[in-house]
């Protein structure tokens, strides 16, 4: 996990537009990668698909701007998300 504020954004809040938790902190499935603007990631609260902009995150719903892969990685982390905070 990299924490949010190391430098991606201009203001520290970082809330999820779809529940309102705050999310500092961001994984990289695939690695080490520092997030970076318009990268997506999923609210580990209520696993809604969010977009990093400069000041936080947007609703991302532009499913139909996605490959077949990246929309299938996004649903499974959203289950694997939805399914963590059943069972906890
Ligand atoms: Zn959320």
């Amino acid at each position: 996990m990299k924490r949010i504020s190391e430098g991606i954004f201009k203001r520290r809040k970082a809330t999820c537009p779809h529940c309102g938790v705050r999310n500092d902190q961001l994984g990289d499935p695939d690695g080490d990668r520092q997030p970076k603007v318009g990268d997506l990631a999923v609210c580990i609260d209520c696993a809604g698909v969010l977009q990093i902009t400069e000041s936080g995150f947007d609703k991302f719903d532009k499913f139909d701007t996605l490959t077949a892969d990246d929309l299938e990685e996004l649903r499974n982390a959203q289950a694997c998300i939805r399914h963590i905070n059943t069972v906890n």
